[in-house]
């Protein structure tokens, strides 16, 4: 690809409708208000200089897991209000908005942010009030306004963690505190039965909740301990995410599924790897053929993370061709780019799909379409038939904006 065709692909990235349906609250900071709240609210940062966290925390490349989550200490150190849980919210969204992102899911622990003048439908509420402002805002645009541009929408999705100790938090300490004779995995099912049903009962209530998600170590902590969690979500009609496939293969992403009733997958790295299976299963390539087929053939979404897995997946650190996205495109699995953290992962929508584009090759018109199916497959806050609209209005736009960039209609493209 010559200079002038990169710049004029990045340009119809950014121009075209995006959606980021995995994206951490707590990873997704500006690095500004992180110093200025650190500083207001007496947080000690290892830094007070944008460059000095860049190279002391929020670094390019890190060496592992362990230091990539390294950051986050900082940052739900200073999320421990409502008012600085609205501000990021707001100003996630803002960011999104400014770079075409127009549907957001943005997910967070309440359970992290949790204090003694904090329960934790307050966290949830705080950070709705945040994305309803950026919307408010945004949609009274003259533009948004005579439909010219699409609306801005925003929903919440709330996690459960497989594992937590007392250092986790205050609400984590205090629930090992109360419950010290419990065995622990049944804590983290119990831990995050609460946070499923406040999610429940919170949507009940109006609030933007559209999906439950459960986070961290996979390995040894199976999302079997958080069936019942599960259950709830499910009966509380709450869209169901779940980080699986991260850190362990195959047999974790088929709990996901089979436990969880996953709609979507977070990340999903390890699907097609063989020696990441257990001893218990004989014909792994067999095992990893059947379960490919069966999240493609029920569209269960894979939310794809291509930085992040490369600054966490040492394997992938050199070259992004290798990641799985080429085998899941391949096999057309319902895939959709998003950035997991911004902060963290110092990235936008733009830039993962520009890199997606750069490592496989996608032309315009493929981009279009994973774009489009991050909107089909988003837990969208309103009635079927008002996403079926919002959905009609972006393919409309997407495909206004591909003409405009002078990509007319695939010419591949067959009907039905
Ligand atoms: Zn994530």
């Amino acid at each position: 690809m010559t200079q002038v065709d990169r710049s004029r692909l990045e340009s119809l990235i950014r121009a075209l409708p995006k959606t980021d349906l995995h994206v951490h609250l707590d990873g997704s900071l500006r690095l500004a208000t992180l110093i200025e709240m650190a500083r207001r609210q007496g947080v000690a940062l290892p830094s007070f200089t944008e460059a000095g966290l860049r190279e002391t925390v929020f670094k390019e490349r890190y060496r592992n897991l362990p230091e990539y989550l390294e950051g986050f200490a900082y940052t739900c150190a200073v999320l421990q209000d409502a008012e600085s849980l609205e501000r990021t919210a707001f100003e996630l969204a803002e960011d999104c908005i400014g770079e075409g992102t127009v549907y957001l899911e943005v997910r967070f622990a309440p359970q992290l942010h949790v204090g003694p003048k904090l329960p934790l439908a307050e966290t949830v509420r705080a950070v709705a009030r945040g994305l309803r402002r950026a919307e408010a805002a945004r949609n009274v645009h003259p533009d948004v306004v005579s439909g010219r541009v699409p609306r801005f929408k925003a929903g919440v999705i709330v996690c459960a963690l497989r594992f937590f100790n007392e250092h986790f938090g205050a609400e984590y300490a205090r629930i090992l505190d109360v419950h010290r004779h419990a065995p622990r995995e049944e804590l983290f099912g119990l831990a995050s039965l609460e946070v499923a049903r406040a999610a429940a009962q919170l949507r009940e209530e109006g609030e933007p909740v559209v999906g439950f998600d459960l986070a961290g170590q996979e390995k040894g902590y199976p999302a079997s301990q958080h069936r019942k969690a599960y259950q709830a979500a499910h009966e509380g009609f709450l869209g169901k995410t779940v980080h699986a496939g991260e850190d362990y293969g195959a047999e974790s992403i088929l709990q996901a599924i089979g436990d969880c009733h996953a709609d979507r997958i977070g990340h999903g790295v390890w699907l097609f790897d063989t020696t990441k299976i257990g001893p218990g299963v004989r014909d792994k390539q067999a095992y990893v053929n059947r379960l490919s087929e069966y999240v493609a053939d029920r569209r269960i979404t894979i939310e794809v993370c291509l930085t992040s897995n490369q600054q966490t997946v040492p394997e992938l650190a050199g070259d992004l061709s290798k990641h799985p996205f080429g085998e899941m495109r391949r096999r057309r699995l319902s895939t959709t780019f998003c950035t997991d953290n911004r902060l963290v992962s110092d990235t936008t929508c733009t830039k993962e799909i520009l890199r997606a584009a750069d490592a496989f090759d996608l032309a315009p018109h493929e981009i279009r379409d994973l774009l489009i199916y991050g909107f089909k497959r988003s837990f969208y806050p309103g009635t079927y038939l008002e996403k079926r609209d919002y959905v009609r209005s972006i393919i409309d736009y997407a495909d206004r904006t591909l003409e405009a960039a002078g990509f007319g209609p695939d010419p591949k493209r067959r009907r039905g």
